[in-house]
């Protein structure tokens, strides 16, 4: 029995668990889930640091309004002066360095002149504090500030590494195979014998698993036969946490993936979703967890149901959830549905002032993959539905 698209959905979040952590480095954590709250283990910034190029001095010095103070020193980022400020005397201060001892104040360069150059001078009074950023005023030692669960993207990056933790531990990326099953598929650039076409199959999901953030360990092809497959489908899911089939998933006397993975012991979850195009999905688990998405050989199917079903599983594993958040667009054009069905039309949207809105690309028909070239969001026309009609609203999906 066919699932709707919803109960499909709700079914692989089920049986998609986060994976485990690993620690990597800065340059390799964005976009992934912190594993760990990160909590500071020392103050930022480390110490009292000038805000400003100027001259550090003792606020008190300038209660009279105008001050003269022999310059004793210079402290720059990275070095400081090594003496302290007196009574009566400066430093020459660079943006970021350390606040020399005795001085309480920055007078930026703008606001001073030098009657020579031992000299500074200093119109009007300066408070205590003015232009100093205190140690620890961006983060206190011992605070928590990025929270496990935390989707890492540059400014987290930074703060991390502000707070000196170059290696987070962040839930490690699925592990996905990709197979391809179909005895006319031929790779790009070899030649094509009579009855054969190009595998596009595997170097579009190959992107779209890379762009999802997990990583393509396999990517192999079978003939359609059914020993093969098993054997095929066998060795691709070694050590992986996600299989993706393409083709041989519908009721053909040549389409051997269901059988094959009822005999390596997987279990269907769900084979069928009134959907259209991408009717034969099947979703599969095996004992130790593993995840098998059985997609139709058709190419644009193929990249849909990964959309709506894969990349939900592949977010739910990366620790990103994997919710279904709907968004509403007005339809431009009218979109065609077909009740009992979930019809996925691929558009192409605009932002307008009062929203998003959407248009189909071109032919709608599952074989012509041309219509999914700059698609940036699927419609959903629901399954009572037998089309939107121009003006009306209608759920989209963004396509990464
Ligand atoms: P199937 O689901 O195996 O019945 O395949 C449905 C259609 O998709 C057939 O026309 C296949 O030739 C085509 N097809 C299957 N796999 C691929 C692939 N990897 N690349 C391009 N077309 C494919
Ligand atoms: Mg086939």
């Amino acid at each position: 029995m066919a699932v709707t698209i919803e109960e499909a959905r709700a079914a692989v979040l089920e049986h998609a668990r986060v994976l485990g952590a690993e620690e990597v480095y800065l340059d390799e954590a964005l976009g992934r889930a912190l594993a760990d709250d990160a909590s500071a283990p020392n103050d930022v910034p480390p110490f009292a640091a000038s805000a400003m190029d100027g001259f550090a001095i003792r606020a008190a010095d300038t209660l009279d309004g105008s001050a003269r103070l022999r310059l004793v020193g210079e402290a720059k980022a990275g070095a400081g002066a090594g003496v302290r400020v007196e009574r009566g005397t400066a430093v020459r201060i660079s943006t970021g360095a350390p606040v020399p001892d005795g001085a309480d104040a920055i007078v930026p360069q703008e606001l001073t002149t030098r009657p020579d150059s031992g000299t500074v001078a200093i119109e009007g009074q300066i408070a205590i504090g003015y232009h100093v950023r205190p140690a620890g005023e961006d983060i206190r030692a011992g605070e928590l500030v990025v929270r496990a669960g935390s989707i890492l993207g540059p400014a987290e990056l930074g703060v991390l590494a502000s707070m000196n933790i170059p290696r987070p531990r962040v839930v490690r990326r699925p592990r996905v195979s990709i197979a391809g099953t179909g005895d006319e598929l031929t790779d790009p650039g070899k030649p094509l014998r009579p009855g054969a076409i190009r595998d596009s199959n595997g170097p579009a999901l190959g992107g779209a698993v890379h762009r999802a953030g997990a990583e393509l360990v396999h990517r192999v092809r079978v003939g359609d036969d059914l020993e093969a497959t098993v054997a095929v489908l066998g060795e691709a899911l070694r050590d992986v946490d996600l299989l993706i089939t393409t083709g041989g998933v519908s009721v053909g006397p040549h389409d051997h993936v269901r059988p094959a993975l009822a005999r390596l012991g997987y279990e269907e979850v769900f084979a069928g979703v009134k959907l259209k195009p991408g009717r034969p999905t099947t979703f599969a688990v095996g004992e130790d967890g593993t995840l098998v998405f059985a997609l139709p050989g058709n190419p644009v199917s193929a990249l849909m149901a990964f959309r709506l079903f894969v990349v939900p599983a592949l977010d739910a594993m990366l620790g990103r959830g994997g919710e279904h958040h709907p968004v509403k667009a007005t339809a431009d054009e009218p979109l065609e549905g077909a009740v009992g069905r979930t019809t996925v039309i691929r558009c192409r949207t605009t932002l307008q002032d009062d929203g998003w809105h959407v248009r189909p690309t071109k032919s709608q028909e599952s074989h012509i993959l041309t219509s999914m070239l700059g698609v940036d969001a699927l419609a959903l026309v629901p399954e009572d539905r037998d089309g939107i009609a121009a003006g009306e609203p209608v759920e989209i999906e963004f396509v990464g």
